[in-house]
């Protein structure tokens, strides 16, 4: 199946009087006539749903169709895109070992790799990601268990080269994880450049109708986890009665783990209710990415002429930082985002932001309608101006979610705001 069928028939094919749309499974557990039935589930010897933490059959529905959309051979969804990097980062990082992350993340994903991973005992070291190979391969250790970056970052929007990134994690034996979220599969799917797991906020573009938080883990399959670096695929896991994971799972050890361990035991699951909402979102991706990248596109021109604007960034634009690397990646479009910076510092962004009537100020990114944010006066409040030069945000700077109206109409609110 090609991008626009998948993304409706992906997952779920109802049998001969079965619901055309896939059903809401609203139950925690499922019966069984007998306790072997059961015991051989929880010895993971047949397959079927059992507890809804761990599966759900709406859950399920949702997962099988990212991980086609992502040509990964199984995926995981959780509660949240924050869940879904912890949890994609812990089933290789444990006490002990060491990651790295290109600094061009979200910031809760930089939290997570500044300050929640310290308080695993796992160390990580940022690099730039623009870094060339020698400099980004001296960050390898002995316990180095992952390399990070995003596709199109939030809201750096820069654009990541998988390719060569990958290349130089795979000569050390180490994979590469990507958060897609940006990007989403229909404008990038990470995984043919190389990429080994990829991972997303279901709660930006994939739902993009602002309605349901969700992320999702995508296990591309064809990384060797018997290397030598990952122990815990290859040795017993007593928590699961001895259980080896590359043994029992093969190239889908990755997900499985990450399922029946981290997902057992830290519960941060998806609901089947928010399956459904994601799912619906889902549906109309491929047309929501086109029209969100022809918007933002013609916005970023517009804005780029005018005179009260010092500067817009948007890696479809020639003349960006990161155009070619646009062109190769996001040949079809470089997503809805663009950053601005108004001439007038704090003062004028607030002023801008406070005059505009269409656009909503949103701490929020990829809905259908356009959102703005002016981090200086909101996120990033707190930080003096000399701060946020040094965390990369001029005090002048609004981030544009561009949404699917008219695009004149964009552009009206946007004039009479900065008039
Ligand atoms: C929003 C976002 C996250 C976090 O996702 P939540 O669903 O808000 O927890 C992670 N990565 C990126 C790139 C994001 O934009």
């Amino acid at each position: 199946m090609e991008l626009f069928t998948k993304c409706l028939h992906a997952g779920y094919s109802p049998q001969n009087g079965q619901p055309r749309v896939a059903p809401i499974v609203q139950s925690t557990t499922f019966r069984y006539d007998s306790a072997e039935q059961i015991a051989s589930l929880f010895d993971l010897e047949s397959s079927g749903f059992f507890y809804s933490r761990i599966g759900n059959p709406t859950v399920d529905m949702l997962e099988q169709k990212i991980a086609s959309l992502e040509g990964g051979i199984g995926a995981l969804c959780t509660s949240s895109g924050q869940a879904a990097n912890l949890l994609a980062i812990l089933n290789l990082a444990k006490n002990g070992d060491h990651v790295i992350s290109s600094t061009n993340i979200y910031g809760g994903s930089f939290n997570i790799m500044t300050n929640i991973l310290k308080r695993f005992g796992i160390e990580t070291t940022l690099i730039d990601q623009d870094a060339n190979d020698d400099a980004i391969a001296a960050a390898i250790k002995p316990n180095t268990r992952l390399i990070y970056g995003e596709t199109l970052a939030n809201p750096a929007l820069s654009v990541l080269d998988i390719e060569r990134i990958a290349g130089i994690a795979h000569a050390h034996g180490v994979p590469l994880i990507v958060d897609n979220t940006f990007a989403t599969p229909a404008l990038c799917r990470p995984l043919e450049y190389g990429a080994d797991i990829v991972t997303h906020s279901t709660t930006k573009y994939m739902d993009g109708h602002a309605v349901q938080l969700g992320g999702a883990i995508v296990d591309g399959g064809s990384f060797d986890w018997t290397n030598g670096r990952f122990p815990e695929f290859v040795e017993p896991d007593q928590s699961y009665h001895g259980l080896v994971y590359s043994d029992a799972f093969g190239p889908a050890a990755y997900i499985a783990k990450a399922r029946v361990q981290l997902m057992r035991d830290m519960g941060c699951c998806q609901s089947a209710q928010g399956a459904f909402y994601t799912n619906l979102g889902l549906e109309t991706l491929p047309l929501r990415m086109q029209r969100h990248s022809e918007n933002a596109l013609r916005l970023a021109k517009w804005l780029a002429c005018q005179p009260r604007v010092q500067k817009v960034s948007y890696p479809g634009l020639p003349g960006d930082k990161y155009h070619a690397l646009s062109r190769k990646y996001l040949p079809h479009g470089a997503s809805g985002v663009l950053t601005v910076v108004l001439e007038g510092g704090r003062e004028a962004g607030v002023k801008f932001i406070n005059k505009l009537k269409l656009v909503s100020i949103e701490t929020h990114v990829a809905d259908i309608r356009t959102c703005v944010l002016h981090p200086a006066s909101s996120t990033h409040r707190q930080l003096q101006d000399d701060q946020l030069a040094l965390a990369g945000v001029e005090p002048g700077l609004l981030r544009i979610s561009t949404g699917l109206e008219n695009v004149e109409d964009i552009v009206a609110d946007i004039e009479q705001a900065l008039a």
